[in-house]
């Protein structure tokens, strides 16, 4: 029997929550069939191995309880920015979240004050821990609404004291107080300011606000899947789509003869430049611009890819792209999403336009929730 989350209903982050893990397996499986059923026959979900504390990436809001008048901290739903006083969470890391109840209560005993939105008092607002999975090493962000952080060198002594594994901690401070992201400004308070991870033998930086999957060991199972579609011979020239920090071009390159990765976010692309030189990859060029614009432009002067990998947001890709690619003509695209409304939607124009598909491989990438992660290879 799997335990049971006894916040799920106020939460509402795992909407599979009272589902036993086979039957949310079941569940998505039946879901993903139905929707890519036009597009021939879906490969048996890969489960994770371990459902259970799999997010590296934990967030929580800081708060003032008039019960127990202690700050508490708990998870912050963005849908009715009302906070929800968990203490334990399931899919989240277990260290990272022992790391928030030491910070927790250590504003108490300083005498730290949460941000009270109403009355626009206290300083604490949220705190970000993320951790490498493979490395070791443990990422703490504290955020403030302003610059005052009182007796922040003790409180960081006092912290490492009694959580001896983090790596770093940063102050970073946000103005805007009802939210979990992060202001411009941060102070690295101990150690680097970032941290690193592996995934597939590679190396990736990861700082406070940079992209990284939340669930490192079913990422490498989803990339591997990824790459492997491709069939790469260590010749083909790879156009890395919606590449985010450059993970899954950077992976690639050691398979390809040269790969050029295309990322909206300049944050995301200055990150990917510096992954890439920190495995020593040579192969692998970047460009900051729209995927669409970009493919397009490409299409027309001529200018051809071997293979395409393309990983868009939950929104999918634009007709523009998905049309503009469609002339380039690529040998093979590997399509991966996590959203297979989208992606149902994309491979109607796909295969309406000369591709047909030849495997369509779902991942379980976030258990306990609703969410679908499928990768598909198509041919022409
Ligand atoms: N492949 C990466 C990132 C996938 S997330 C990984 O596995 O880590 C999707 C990425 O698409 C995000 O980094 C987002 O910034 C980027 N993106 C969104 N819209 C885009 C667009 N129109 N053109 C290029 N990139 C875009």
């Amino acid at each position: 029997m799997m335990e049971r989350c006894k916040y799920y209903k106020k939460c509402s982050g795992c909407q599979l929550q009272n589902l036993a893990y086979d039957e949310q397996l079941r569940y998505k499986q039946k879901r993903v069939n139905t929707l890519l059923a036009p597009f021939g026959r879906v490969e048996k979900m890969i489960p994770a191995e371990n459902p259970l504390h799999y997010r590296n990436k934990v967030q929580k809001m800081f708060y003032y309880d008039f019960k127990t008048r202690r700050i508490e901290s708990g998870i912050y739903q963005s849908t009715t920015h009302r906070i929800v006083p968990a203490v334990h969470c399931m899919i989240e890391d277990e260290a990272a979240q022992d790391i928030v109840k030491s910070v927790t209560k250590l504003l108490n005993s300083f005498k730290i004050k949460a941000y009270e939105e109403r009355t626009g008092k206290g300083i604490m607002r949220h705190i970000l821990v993320r951790t490498g999975t493979v490395s070791g090493e443990i990422m703490v962000v504290l955020v403030t609404v302003s610059q005052t952080f009182p007796s922040k060198a003790n409180f960081v002594k006092a912290l490492l004291q009694e959580q001896p594994e983090i790596t770093t901690i940063v102050h970073n401070i946000n103005p805007d107080g009802m939210n979990l992201t992060l202001g411009e400004y941060s102070e690295v308070l101990y150690g680097s300011g970032s941290i690193e991870d592996e995934l597939c033998g590679c190396t990736f930086e990861i700082s406070p606000a940079s992209f990284y999957q939340v669930n490192p060991a079913q990422t490498e199972v989803l990339y591997r899947t990824a790459i492997d579609s491709a069939q790469l011979t260590g010749s083909e020239t790879l156009f890395d789509a919606y590449c985010g920090t450059g993970t899954i071009g950077i992976i690639a390159s050691q398979h390809a003869g040269r790969v050029l990765g295309v990322e909206l976010n300049p944050d995301a692309v200055r990150d990917a430049i510096k992954n890439a030189r920190r495995n020593g990859v040579k192969n692998i060029y970047f460009e900051c611009a729209d995927a669409g614009e970009y493919i397009n432009a490409l299409a027309r002067e001529g200018e051809r890819f071997d293979v395409v990998m393309m990983d868009p947001p939950r929104a999918g890709a634009s007709v523009k792209f998905l049309k503009s690619l469609c002339k380039m003509k690529p040998r093979r695209i590997v399509y991966i999403s996590c959203n297979p409304e989208t992606l149902a939607r994309d491979l109607r124009i796909l295969t309406t336009h000369g591709y047909r598909t030849l495997k369509m491989q779902p991942v379980d990438m976030f258990p306990f929730t609703k969410h679908i992660e499928t990768v598909v290879s198509l041919a022409r």
